[in-house]
């Protein structure tokens, strides 16, 4: 062993602390992933380099075939990594190797709730990466060196994977990195070239560098023990440049996990090769579950792009949209420059059409998987429905295929799960309706009993319930489906279109006509609260309810637009009751105008309830309502 200077002891990151913890404890039944982590990590190493040596070739210090090395030694315990790629300096193994830098993983921890099994299902979502290494280790060593460093700014660490971890400077002769695992007691099974063949087999054939284990010389009797042999036991291909035809499932899925640090498989993928004006192939994945830090604003995002099968930069943005960030995959094209850069790549024209080619891909996919795996689909909506639904405001080319793919709670759901299409909508629509109908609102439980439901109920026609904060905005979005227009039932004058009976307008034109005077009255009552008084024809239990406006803004956008600090624009809703309601009855032949104007101003607080707003003034409301109780009681 060399000689160690600048030695010291430095304590891991709370949060590196907590993840191996739960690491240790809930991946024993699949130990054997810590190779496919470390390997999928020595593999990047790789790329890293090949792409730096394209402008620095003094990298490759004099060349030696890109490979990684596993090897074991059955007496001593250990199994050893080794990669020749781009290495780490001192302060990068502090870094990386100490700390966790995704950004939420402080808040993503707290989640933990100590009990392993509802916390192994967290640990997926995070991905392990090195760490892995301690769930068969009891001590793991590194020994890296930066590519174009000195041999004597080698740097070793090592740690017993508790609370912290050693680092020293040594001399490390070769360029990139080299993992010594101690196995634990009971682990002794990975020091073995069969299992580990295996499991390389297994977990790492997609990886497009060699893999070598050494060959199994059993030395004759009493020869010295030959010099150690090498060879591939991977395929050592992209993945992404072989036949769609000759490729598994397995290895699609096994590759997926490599480039997305995923444990589970994807729902789906889509594999493409594209000749003509532009040459590119595309791999593209839908994962299972959404990562916990999908909605932080600088998580990683976009695909890994190579150019002419060398890598050249991870999370490259530009070629999906934002509301498709959850998409993982390869993009390798034949046409950028091996020096383009993130700036090039957001003004190049050829990204632009890339970039629309692979949208219609993965809506596509989406498409299908919703089409032929419907269960799949409905957890895919889970995970990725909020954010798909800012795809209409973004991508306006595409509105139509998004909507498609929208799914929503409604009237006739009973458990508030969003299940519906708008083609499942329309499919079952009344005879005559041409409109899609949607009432907007806080919560599941308030819109489902609302009162503007009232009517649909009665002629059983569908609404749409839409409750997630995001909804009004994107229904801003959406004027029509397949022809349809969307209509929010809480809103304006609502027009039922053919679905009224010429004898039902009439009736209500009647019905109006005979209480214009109670109307006049109420809205003198109720002043400037509202902008308008009127007949409902959309009630039939409820006395009264409030429409929006229009033009207006809905309460929803209200509420997201206060919360950032807007001023938002004063709007008065619409006051409509119900004339056959008793309580309106009682109203119109109130004598005393003092009693008049509490029971509207009590009718009229009570449908801004109903409708989840909060009173402007919830005093008057509880003197009110008690000044008519105590007169009910004498
Ligand atoms: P992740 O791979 O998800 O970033 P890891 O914990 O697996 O997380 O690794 C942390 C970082 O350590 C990597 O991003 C990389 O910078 C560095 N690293 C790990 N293994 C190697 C290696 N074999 N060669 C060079 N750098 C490495």
């Amino acid at each position: 062993m060399s000689v160690e200077t600048q030695k010291e002891t430095l304590g891991f990151q709370t949060e590196v602390k907590q993840l191996l913890h739960l690491m240790i404890h809930s991946l024993y039944s699949n130990k054997e992933i810590f190779l496919r982590e470390l390997i999928s990590n020595a593999s990047d190493a790789v790329d890293k380099l090949r792409f730096e040596a394209l402008s620095k070739p003094e990298l490759l210090e004099g060349g030696a075939e890109l490979k990684i090395r596993v090897s074991f030694d059955k007496d001593a315990k250990t199994v050893t990594l080794e990669d020749n790629g781009i290495g780490m300096s001192r302060e990068d193994v502090i870094t990386h190797l100490g700390t966790i830098a995704k950004s939420g993983t402080a808040d993503f921890m707290k989640n933990l709730s100590g009990d392993q099994k509802k916390d192994s299902h967290l640990i997926g979502q995070f991905g392990v990466g090195f760490y892995s290494a301690f769930i068969v280790a009891d001590q793991v060593e590194v020994f890296s060196r930066r590519a174009g460093q000195p041999a004597s700014e080698g740097v070793h660490w090592s740690s017993k994977g508790e609370g912290d971890f050693e680092v020293a400077t040594v001399e490390k002769a070769e360029r990139g990195t080299r993992i010594v695992l101690h196995l634990k007691s009971g682990e002794e099974e990975f020091a073995d070239g069969w299992r580990l063949r295996n499991i390389i087999k297994k977990y790492s054939d997609h990886i497009a560098l060699p893999i070598e284990l050494p060959k199994e010389a059993a030395a004759a009797e009493g020869e010295e023990q030959p010099a150690l042999e090498w060879e591939t036991v991977n395929r050592a291909s992209a993945l992404w440049t072989r036949p769609r035809t000759e490729i598994k499932d397995e290895e699609y899925q096994e590759f997926y996990k490599h480039i997305a640090h995923d444990f589970e498989n994807p729902l789906s993928w889509s594999h493409n090769k594209v000749e003509g004006k532009l040459e590119y192939s595309s791999l593209l994945y839908v994962p299972a579950r959404a990562p916990f830090d999908l909605y932080q604003r600088e998580a990683p995002k976009g695909l890994k792009l190579y150019v002419q099968r060398v890598f050249v930069m991870d999370q490259a943005e530009s070629f999906l949209p934002l509301y498709l960030r959850f998409i993982k995959g390869v993009v390798d094209s034949n046409d950028l420059s091996l020096n383009v850069s993130r700036e090039i790549l957001q003004k190049d024209p050829i990204i632009d059409s890339m970039k629309s080619a692979l949208t219609k891909r993965v809506l596509d996919m989406l498409e299908k998987l919703a089409k032929n795996e419907p269960e799949q689909y409905k957890g895919f909506w889970k995970n990725f429905g909020q954010v798909m639904k800012e795809g209409p405001a973004e991508d306006f080319s595409n509105k139509e295929k998004i909507a498609g793919l929208l799914r929503f709670a409604s009237t006739q759901g009973d458990d508030g799960e969003q299940a519906v299409s708008l083609a499942d909508y329309l499919a079952r629509a009344k005879e005559g309706q041409d409109k899609i109908y949607y009432l907007t609102g806080e919560t599941y439980a308030q819109v489902k009993n609302s009162p503007h439901l009232e009517v649909f109920r009665k002629k059983g026609i569908e609404v749409l319930l839409l409750t997630d904060r995001i909804d009004e905005w994107l229904m801003s979005y959406l004027s029509e489906f397949d022809g349809k227009n969307f209509v929010d039932v809480a809103r304006g004058d609502l027009d039922l279109g053919n679905l009224d009976s010429e004898e039902d307008k009439k009736a209500a034109e009647e019905v109006a006509k005979t209480k214009e005077g109670l109307v006049e009255r109420i809205k003198t009552a109720l002043g400037e609260s509202v902008s308008e008084v009127r007949v409902s024809h959309r009630l039939t239990d409820s006395p009264a309810i409030l429409a929006i406006g229009e033009q207006d803004l809905g309460l929803q956008m209200r509420q997201i637009l206060e919360a950032s600090g807007q001023k938002v624009p004063d709007s008065k809703p619409i006051f409509e009751f119900n004339p056959s309601h008793p309580l309106i009855e009682k109203l119109d032949s109130e004598q005393s105008e003092e009693r008049f104007g509490d029971l509207s101003h009590i009718l009229f607080d009570q449908a801004a309830l109903a409708a989840g707003d909060s009173l402007k003034d919830p005093a008057a409301y509880v003197r009110r309502l008690n000044k008519l109780l105590v007169e009910l009681s004498v």
